[in-house]
């Protein structure tokens, strides 16, 4: 994990499908092939939790061009991966 990825990484914004692992923790989006953020410290309410986040793979750009060739029907780009 980099310190990059961290930075970009706002818990408090975070939704509830991002915390569960089924949304990017990064751009939000429905994730169909994911990596790893690793794990957070997070505090609501007073409570400590630990959630592991999970982004696009290979990166949310690339990832989206590839949810727009699926629609279209054309082929993915390389690193797309199920
Ligand atoms: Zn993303």
């Amino acid at each position: 994990m980099s310190a990059e990825a961290l930075e970009q990484i706002d818990l408090r914004g975070l939704t509830g499908p991002q915390q569960e692992g089924w949304n990017c923790a990064l751009c939000n989006a429905r994730l169909f092939a994911d990596r790893s953020l690793g794990v957070y410290r997070v505090v609501s309410c007073g409570q400590e939790s630990r959630v592991e986040l999970w982004a696009c793979r290979p990166d949310c750009r690339t990832a989206a061009r590839n949810a727009e060739r699926l629609h279209a029907g054309r082929p993915r780009l390389p690193g797309w991966a199920w």
